[in-house]
């Protein structure tokens, strides 16, 4: 199955639903640049290994191209291109002056020592210097890349082109030109939008059962932010397995178990004994089943295609939400319209992280800098307001959450492509 070809099936529903201009469909779909560079860096050992570099630079209509950098083995074209055409309708579904892109290096970067990560960032910056830059492509981290290395990347940008442009990443540590809150942006932003989903149907949050997949970055922030608005947290997971206690437990007890002991499994090891968890009243289950265990919302935080038409017909949850990008098919989207289950899609749900990236590159190019409670407010107004339209082009065209997201971000860019003239 092709990522990419998701991505590009769903904006071909959303635009024959909105009948939009089949000419600018079709200079949409395609991306507009792949860059492929290989990066010969000198190991530890002194012997030179080689790795290959992606960037895919799907569209700049609405302005310069943004995006994460991943690192990992699997990496390859189609995935990246379709995390590049995600980026491009998550960023105008947010109404962000930003377009769509996305990096790769095929790495296991725990085969690396941080030297050699170093070395490898350094040279992905060097092969990639004449597509990157604030007005021109600005990259984030992903999937096993982090601030650390975005401060590496910055100071190559920096010291390639004699400048001072930090807003070439976005990212950063804090006292590189970072901006407050990005770390727990895209669950802040995940949340604002799923209370706004629930005043919009009258659903007081206290008390409503959550099941979080994926106890990473996006996913521990988000339990947290779960149980600070009174909803109880019933079932994690993490790559290991799943926890669940239908009574709910304190998510600061597990994730500090996790930290220490290295899953949120083992908080349920009678060995380990965490003071305030009573493990009579826990169960460890696969993490497949967690996902079918009864709950009110269902956070999918951790990889693609986590829903699909084998186990969508067993979901318990009414509300999903996508913090991942793609964890639910397109296939189990059917399933799961005819059970009444709303799916929040990825677009909307995780675009407070380049949200919060879109705020870092304003401060770095102006040079003033924010305090987290303006950032908050600020991601909280934009996150509510994509909501409720969203929800308004869900009710003039009659369709999914996800479909109206696509012909909300698909209008915009339409209208810009329009104005810019194109003959
Ligand atoms: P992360 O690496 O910090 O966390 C991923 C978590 O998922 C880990 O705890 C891992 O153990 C767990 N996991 C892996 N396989 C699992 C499985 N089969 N079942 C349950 N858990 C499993 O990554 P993250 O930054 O939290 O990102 C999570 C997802 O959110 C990714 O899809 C990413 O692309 C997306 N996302 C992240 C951001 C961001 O700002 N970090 C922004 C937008 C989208």
């Amino acid at each position: 199955m092709s990522l990419h070809n998701n991505a590009l099936r769903i904006i071909q529903e959303a635009s024959d639903l909105a009948c939009l201009n089949k000419n600018f469909l079709e200079s949409f779909m395609a991306p507009n640049h792949t860059h492929i560079v290989s990066l010969p860096i000198k190991l530890d050992s002194g012997k030179v290994k080689t790795f290959k570099g992606i960037r895919v630079q799907h569209n700049n209509l609405a302005g310069p191209y943004k995006g994460g950098i991943r690192y990992h083995e699997d990496a390859n074209i189609d995935e990246v291109s379709a995390l590049a055409t995600w980026m491009t309708i998550k960023c105008a579904v947010l109404d962000l002056p930003l377009g769509g892109a996305k990096g790769a290096v095929m790495v296991d970067t725990k085969e690396l020592s941080s030297d050699e990560i170093e070395r490898l960032t350094r040279a992905y910056v060097q092969k990639m210097i004449n597509n990157i830059g604030p007005d021109k492509d600005i990259p984030a981290p992903d999937m096993y890349t982090n601030s650390q290395i975005m401060g590496f990347a910055t100071d190559e940008f920096m010291k390639i082109t004699n400048s001072n442009k930090r807003g070439a990443f976005t990212g950063k540590p804090i006292n590189l030109g970072g901006s407050e809150v990005r770390q727990e942006a895209t669950s802040a932003g995940g949340l604002f939008a799923t209370l706004e989903h629930l005043r919009s149907n009258k659903i007081d949050p206290k008390g409503l059962r959550v099941i979080v997949q994926g106890a990473g970055n996006v996913g521990s922030h988000a339990a947290k932010i779960a149980e600070d608005n009174g909803m109880i947290v019933v079932g994690i997971s993490d790559s290991k397995g799943a926890i669940y206690n239908g009574h709910g437990f304190s998510v600061d007890e597990v994730l500090t178990c996790k930290l220490e002991h290295g899953s949120v499994t083992h908080c349920i090891d009678s060995q380990v004994n965490v003071e305030g968890i009573n493990l009579d009243e826990f169960s460890i289950i696969s993490n497949e089943d967690l996902l079918e265990m009864p709950c009110d919302i269902l956070f999918l935080s951790a990889l693609e295609d986590q829903v699909h038409k084998n186990n969508a017909d067993r979901i318990q949850s009414k509300i999903i939400i996508e913090l991942a990008n793609g964890p639910v098919t397109p296939e189990a989207d059917e399933i799961l319209e005819k059970k009444s289950i709303d799916v929040l899609p990825d677009v909307l749900m995780n675009a407070g992280g380049v949200t919060v990236s879109y705020f870092e590159w304003v401060q770095n190019e102006t040079e003033m800098y924010y305090e987290a409670e303006f950032v908050l407010k600020s991601l909280d107004k934009k996150m509510c307001k994509a909501y409720k339209e969203t929800l308004n082009y869900k009710k003039k065209y009659d369709c999914s959450f996800r479909i109206a997201s696509y012909i909300k971000a698909l209008k915009r860019l339409q209208s810009i492509w329009e104005n810019r003239g194109n003959i």
